[in-house]
């Protein structure tokens, strides 16, 4: 963390949380949790809710895996409709914090983010978690795709995005291209990572890291929906560039999930790890899947001791 520096509490996995409320069907969606902005979003809204209860600063929208032409094929929509409920989806966590808001006056700061998830995402076979489809998608095409879901995002009134879970530097380069065409529009940018060195698509986490942050519409950037064990290593492996933008740590809870064992093999919390994490460099601190409101409060009470 640098000097001066100010912490920020991120949320956990929205996805992840509504399928504990019951709603069991998102896993298997091919809009995950933007599906409930059609079908439930009370449920979504109460999601953000809980999150910002629990102590976050930002929540990021559920449309991680939303597009106006996902909208239009997997809900049999018009192009207008699915358009529209993408700003829906923007909406449910300016609500959100609304009603937090008029219950917690002094939680004036909060924010919402707009999730824009990688291309891969939309496929819906994993591929989002190698970025194999960068060989063959057109940049052209990939970049019609982002600029769609941004462009609404922006006029729905985000604060900033969260452009998260990349595979690769490639795809997050052609978002920031788009992002800094539009004027004020800022973000943050995170990867995935398969290990302690590389993103999930195989570039060097430091070389991404160095290149995102030299854009000007960054705010922010580091890593999200990765097992704590290989966040320290990251972290380490960025010391060596002068980081000019707060670091980003978002992990998932570093359980597997496979058939015939289901979720399972979680390490520690990433409240036990948080500390080394702040003292390696990392000031903006949450969670991905299976990370819940409850480990976000524990998470912002144990730094609100060490920091504050
Ligand atoms: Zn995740």
């Amino acid at each position: 963390m640098m000097e001066g520096e100010k912490m920020k509490i991120l949320d956990g996995g929205t996805g992840t949380l509504l399928v504990r409320m019951g709603f069991t069907e998102v896993d298997e969606d091919a809009l995950f949790s933007a599906k409930l902005i059609s079908t439930n979003p009370e449920a979504i809204k109460e999601c953000h809710k809980k999150f910002y209860l629990a102590g976050s600063d930002v929540v990021v929208t559920a449309t991680y895996q939303a597009s106006v032409e996902g909208f239009q094929k997997h809900l049999k929509m018009t192009e207008q409709e699915a358009k529209n409920l993408m700003k829906i989806g923007v909406n449910l966590a300016k609500q959100a914090r609304c009603e937090v808001q008029k219950e917690n006056p002094d939680l004036q700061h909060l924010l919402v983010a707009g999730s824009v998830g990688p291309y891969g995402a939309c496929l819906h076979d994993g591929s989002e978690y190698t970025g194999k489809y960068m060989n063959t998608v057109q940049i052209n095409e990939l970049k019609s795709w982002h600029k769609s879901r941004i462009d609404l995002l922006m006029e729905a009134g985000v604060d900033m995005l969260a452009v998260e879970t990349f595979p690769s530097l490639k795809e997050a380069l052609v978002v920031l291209d788009i992002m800094n065409e539009i004027p004020n529009c800022r973000g943050w940018v995170t990867f995935s990572c398969k290990d302690g060195k590389q993103t999930c698509g195989g570039d060097n986490f430091c070389d991404a890291i160095k290149q995102v942050m030299s854009s000007s519409c960054v705010i922010a950037a580091g890593v999200n929906c990765t097992s704590p064990e290989y966040i320290n290593d990251l972290l380490d492996s960025i010391k060596t560039i002068p980081l000019t933008k707060p670091v980003i740590v978002k992990p998932n809870s570093g359980e597997t999930w496979n058939v015939a064992q289901g979720w399972h093999g979680g390490v520690k919390s990433i409240t036990e790890y948080s500390k080394e994490w702040i003292n390696s460099g990392a000031s903006w601190i949450g969670g991905c899947c299976r990370v819940y409101p409850e480990d976000i409060s524990k998470l912002k009470s144990t730094l609100s001791n060490c920091f504050i």
